[in-house]
């Protein structure tokens, strides 16, 4: 090939770390100065220019051009800064990068699907060029992190998630695709943007998206075989559930919202229970918000302490309680509850507000999950903390304005005695001279690992136990010094080691309930995940 196709392949592009040996062999000589630089150079050069944007959608899009023009240098600057950059290529940055896709858009990064493709998506996917595909994760855009229905633009959430499987899981960049469903959106406002890339239709619902869904899922199986990982990704509640529940059985499915969400937070639970004390079963927990986040939770909870003290789950679950926006779930309101929701409703009189809840049932566990900003007030802190010696207080909901209440309201209002996490990033906190930093439940913990285990065991379907493996293993990671600053979470910086060892517990569950396809079963599965992953380092041309 032509040292000019070279340079403008990301895949194989160095830029000015070519060797002189390289330049003369693949015809390359001319086409660059002279200067011969480092991969470490290049990357502190880049971080340099991203610092300088003080935008941070602007540090976006010079992170996708890198992605554009040289694969391993996006990926090394973001394994190497993990922290500062996750939240340029995922929430909360990502959220504004979809807002604006139109007219942000450069190249497609993934595979379009909409209703155009019907009765053709086996041969779209034979379009993508990579054969050997190994997880890919879809959208149809319809609840795009907290931000609603951003219909086909919402493809900067499987691109994000993608790289996220990379740079934390060490899946190979070629073993991902992307691929975004579109089947038009009710978003008034890009209906009517002219910027806007999708269909121009109301969405589809009932059975042509059954259909368009089904010869998606099956187009897949056929093309990249059983072991392909599918990751559901922010799809609309009602059909959230029901292609989990459809497609579990018949191909190798996770939907991170429902299942990556509620392994995250199962492991700062069990986490929890060093600083706040006692069993997973002799807590009580109170939801405010029962949908994929919240009964997704709730069920692996209710799983958990099952295994835990052998009750069954139908008895496990009278412990875990949840408010929608009608108030809480009980016996009376059964008729007319969405079938996800009736697991949880329990023999109680109606209670309309979250305060009122609380104190009828007490929680020790306080989760918020609707979506909803500013709903635990100082009134429900302060509750929460009378009859609480520590209450576990996690304000789940995104964007940062949607959190439940801030690090330092629940801090201040507990006095200090709060355990809290979030689903929005905040800062350490200073209460009377003490410094709490407060955990962030980021399901990147989580599902980069569980997909890795999935792959280098060859699973061919997700069991539940498999997610409780998961917490289990990201729980067991959090040490002393962690929980000295009230923290339920080990820190990002290590989070490649961190994946293997849940790759590695997922993967020993996964040969253990006979699900694996990849045999014989490598003896030490950490050092086999850690093997497993991509490495951003340059490799020699000659
Ligand atoms: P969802 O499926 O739409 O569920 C939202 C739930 O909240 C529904 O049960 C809804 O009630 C309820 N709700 C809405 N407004 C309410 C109100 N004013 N009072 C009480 N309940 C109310 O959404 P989701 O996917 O579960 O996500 C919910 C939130 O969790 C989002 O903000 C998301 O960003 C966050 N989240 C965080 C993490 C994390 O921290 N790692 C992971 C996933 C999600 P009805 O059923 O009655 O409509
Ligand atoms: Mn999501």
């Amino acid at each position: 090939a032509s040292g000019y196709t070279l340079l403008r392949d990301p895949r194989h592009n160095k830029g000015l770390a070519f060797t002189e040996k390289e330049r003369d062999a693949h015809y390359l000589r001319g086409l660059l100065p002279p200067a011969i630089v480092s991969q470490d150079l290049q990357e502190r050069k880049m971080m340099h220019n991203i610092r300088q944007y003080a935008v941070p959608l602007h540090k976006y899009m010079a992170l996708m051009d890198l992605q554009e023009r040289n694969e391993r240098l996006f990926y090394k600057l973001l394994i190497d800064n993990v922290e500062e950059l996750l939240p340029v290529v995922y929430t909360p940055t990502v959220g504004e990068a979809c807002q604006k896709y139109g007219s942000i858009f450069r190249r497609p990064q993934g595979l379009y699907i909409s209703l155009k493709e019907k009765g053709k998506i086996l041969e779209v996917l034979k379009n993508w060029p990579q054969k050997n595909v190994e997880v890919i994760v879809v959208t149809d855009g319809e609840r795009i992190l907290g931000l609603g229905d951003l219909g086909c633009q919402g493809m900067g959430i499987p691109v994000g998630k993608l790289s996220l499987y990379t740079a934390l899981g060490g899946l190979r960049p070629s073993a991902c695709l992307p691929v975004t469903i579109d089947v038009g959106t009710n978003n008034e406002q890009l209906l009517k943007d002219e910027f806007y890339t999708g269909l121009r239709q109301k969405r589809t619902r009932g059975q042509e998206y059954t259909e368009l869904l089904d010869e998606f899922m099956s187009a897949v199986k056929k093309n990249y075989g059983e072991k392909v990982l599918v990751q559901f990704e922010d799809f609309g509640n009602h059909n959230a559930f029901e292609l989990l529940s459809r497609y579990s059985s018949t191909h190798l499915v996770f939907n991170d919202d429902i299942q990556g969400t509620a392994s995250v937070v199962l492991a700062g639970l069990i986490s929890a229970l060093k600083l706040v004390g006692g069993s997973l079963a002799e807590h009580t927990f109170l939801f405010l918000g029962a949908g994929e986040a919240g009964t997704g939770i709730a069920e692996l909870i209710a799983l958990e302490i099952s295994k835990q003290t052998k009750a069954p789950v139908q008895e496990t679950r009278k412990k875990i309680w949840l408010v929608d926006s009608k108030g809480l779930i009980v016996n009376s309101r059964l008729g007319s509850l969405q079938h996800f929701k009736k697991p949880w409703a329990h023999e109680h009189e109606p209670v309309k507000e979250l305060l009122d809840a609380v104190k009828a049932i007490k929680p020790t566990v306080l989760i918020g999950s609707s979506g909803v900003g500013k709903t635990f007030t100082k009134e429900v802190v302060e509750a929460m903390a009378d009859f609480n010696e520590k209450p576990l207080i996690l304000a789940l909901s995104n964007p940062t304005s949607q959190s439940e209440c801030t690090a330092e309201e629940a801090y201040t209002w507990s006095k200090g005695r709060a355990i809290f996490a979030s689903g929005s990033p905040f800062d350490p906190v200073n209460y009377e001279g003490k410094v709490f930093v407060p955990g962030q439940a980021n399901n990147a913990y989580i599902f980069p690992g569980f997909g890795l285990g999935l792959i280098i065991s060859g699973a061919i379907r997700v069991h539940d136990d498999m997610l409780l493996a998961a917490s289990e293993a990201l729980a067991a990671q959090v040490n002393e010094e962690n929980y000295d600053k009230g923290l339920i979470y080990p820190p990002f910086t290590n989070i490649r080691k961190i994946s293997a060892r849940i790759a590695a517990n997922v993967a020993a569950k996964v040969y253990e309930l006979g699900l694996a396809s990849h045999l014989p079963r490598p003896k030490d599965l950490v050092k086999y995940a850690e093997s497993y992953m991509y490495s951003p380092i340059y490799k020699s041309f000659l």
